[in-house]
């Protein structure tokens, strides 16, 4: 059966965030005052996370599934979970992405791709050596432009790299980042930074996709491509060159009215949307520990779907929503 809430929306794309840790500390996400993360015996384990994966594949027909964090390659085991995530893709034909700030696949992106993951996003928010060590805590520009070109050897085709600008932050390189991917086989995507309760140092950094798209466009021509349904991206081709450049409008035009996504926190809360859990306080690790069967849980969570509201709330009153940050939910 479809997982469908009362807006008609069916839901096939689950979210998992594998870890609240990550090795990086971006000053837009994991402020060092939220540093710390869950107990290794709070996360789900790997062999309850491919029972939460297998549930979702064949109770709900879920078509999608991404791991996310955190930095989901800091999670110790993560190559030999990703095989077995591979096999149950093979028996039920599901897709799989993962988002990472790519810092510790130097040498491993063949593997990824052989043995589980479809698409790989990651995550870039400077290409200058100094705003990227100022921005992630981490002096790590040159090992990720590598990985990025490992990735593209790999056949990552396109290579998602998802870029957060922030105004009197990155919004200077709107342009060089062109530059420097226009000749590859590579999606870039902007993403609008969006107001959580932990990133209040800097919510005047707010810059609108249509700003952003406007800077693009005073040098180069950007040719609409047709977005994949439930796509969160406005896609563009980069007239005369190979890449692809995409906005995320989160904020300034939410696309809630497509939205196929649940997520599951690395603790094992089942989310329905970025911005709120829901009432239904279904924790899948609580339900494991309980010996609740998967028909059980099933039940629940077509109850819990209903409970999903419409849209989430305007920019201005998710700043307030204090207890909301990347890190625990997973971007
Ligand atoms: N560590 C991984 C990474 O860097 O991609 C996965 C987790 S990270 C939370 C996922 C994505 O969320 C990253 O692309 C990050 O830039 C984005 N993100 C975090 N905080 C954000 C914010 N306040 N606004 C917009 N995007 C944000």
């Amino acid at each position: 059966m479809k997982l469908v809430d009362k807006y008609d929306r069916v839901h096939d794309y689950l979210r998992i965030s594998l870890t609240d840790k990550c090795n990086y500390n971006c000053i837009y996400c994991n402020p060092s005052s939220i540093l710390g993360g869950a107990a290794k015996d709070d996360l789900l384990s790997f062999e309850e996370l491919l029972r939460l994966i297998e549930f979702f594949a064949t109770k709900l027909e879920f078509k999608k599934f991404r791991f996310t964090g955190g930095e989901p390659l800091v999670r110790k085991g993560i190559f030999e979970f990703l095989e077995e995530v591979g096999k149950l893709k093979r028996k039920y034909g599901f897709t799989t992405g993962l988002t990472t700030n790519g810092s510790l696949l130097k040498g491993k992106t063949a593997l990824l791709r052989e043995t589980a993951i479809d698409n790989l996003n990651i995550s870039l928010d400077s290409i200058n050596k100094d705003k990227f060590k100022s921005i992630t805590g981490k002096d790590d520009l040159e090992n990720l432009l590598d990985v990025i070109e490992e990735s593209l050897t790999a056949g990552y085709s396109p290579l998602k790299v998802n870029a957060v600008v922030i105004k009197g932050i990155n919004d200077y390189e709107i342009i060089p980042f062109v530059e420097y991917f226009k000749n590859k086989d590579i999606n870039l995507r902007f993403i609008e930074f969006m107001p959580f309760g932990s990133n209040e140092w800097e919510r005047n950094g707010f810059i609108s996709y249509e700003e952003i798209k406007s800077v693009v466009e005073r040098k180069y021509q950007l040719v609409p491509l047709a977005s994949e349904s439930n796509s969160v991206a406005k896609d563009f081709q980069l007239a005369d060159y190979a890449a692809k450049i995409s906005f995320i409008s989160s904020i300034s035009e939410h696309f809630c009215g497509t939205c196929n996504r649940v997520r599951v926190s690395s603790k094992g809360n089942f989310r329905l949307c970025l911005f709120a859990e829901g009432e239904h306080g279904i924790n899948f690790k609580e339900l494991y520990r309980q010996n609740y069967s998967d028909d059980q849980i099933l039940e629940l969570i077509i109850d819990a779907i209903n409970s999903k509201w419409e849209k989430h709330p305007e920019a201005n009153e998710l700043a307030v929503l204090a207890e909301n940050n990347m890190m625990t939910i997973g971007g």
